[in-house]
């Protein structure tokens, strides 16, 4: 076995402390923006996190957490102690992956595109099962991130409502790096307004209850706009190493 495989005490300790900290400073910004601390919804990020991390979080009460990767998810499963855990993937899912995936996990906060939505939605039909889902919305309109234009959503919207095998229950983003907190915040609550209005159009098939987006770096700044999952890796387990 290589090194980064065995786990060291002291890791742990910062794990379960950082675990803490983030859990608090959640209370404390919902509480100082005027929200119910319990409106808002950790998820522990666990990309690259061998499972003696996360299984520590899980045994400190984290009931949520979110893998990037198909196959280092249903690698790694097996090692979690996942009783009453929800599972979401969050990272770029190509359609070819889909079979693998639906099913597997209780939420797909990463629809991209319509033609994701389509594919989940046949996979999902030929499973005999129904698939909750999220739409990634690329707030900033960045080449480099996916996700669907705000222009683009109430469209695609009534269109996945069409489909069978799948319901949207919410919105994600990855707002751009920002340089000023004041800055990523307007990004957020230009994503609680599209969140309003499109729950205000109650479209069937199509439940607003879900806005995740908040990070290590900004999630004080989307709990103050109005996130009710943020979605929290480093700041918890420490700089990933990619491996
Ligand atoms: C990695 C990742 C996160 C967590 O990022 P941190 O900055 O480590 O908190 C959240 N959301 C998505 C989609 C990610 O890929």
């Amino acid at each position: 076995m290589t090194e980064k495989f065995l786990h060291d005490e002291s890791r742990l300790k910062a794990v379960e402390e950082n675990y803490k900290r983030v859990l608090e400073s959640i209370k404390e910004s919902a509480v100082k923006a005027g929200r119910n601390e319990n409106d808002v919804r950790l998820m522990c990020v666990t990309k690259t996190v061998e499972p003696v991390y996360i299984n520590k979080v899980l045994s400190l009460g984290a009931d949520l957490i979110g893998e990037n990767r198909v196959q280092e998810f249903l690698g790694k499963r097996d090692a979690l102690a996942l009783d009453g855990v929800e599972c979401h993937l969050i990272g770029h899912l190509q359609t070819n992956k889909v079979r693998q995936i639906a099913g597997e996990v209780d939420m797909i906060e990463s629809v991209s595109s319509l033609k994701l939505a389509k594919e989940i939605s046949k996979v999902s039909v030929s499973k005999g099962i129904l698939s909750s889902c999220l739409v990634e919305v690329n707030i900033g309109r960045e080449e480099s991130k996916s996700g669907i234009f705000a222009e683009e959503l109430e469209e695609m919207l009534y269109e996945t409502a069409q489909l069978e095998g799948i319901r949207i229950k919410g919105l994600m983003a990855i707002p751009p790096i920002c340089e000023s907190e004041t800055q990523v915040r307007r990004y957020f609550a230009q994503m609680k307004q599209y969140f309003i209005d499109i729950k205000d159009k109650k479209i069937d098939n199509i439940d607003m209850e879900i806005l995740s987006m908040g990070m290590s770096g900004d999630f004080e700044a989307a709990v103050a706009e109005g996130s009710n999952i943020v979605r929290v890796g480093s700041a918890i387990f420490g700089a990933r190493n990619y491996f």
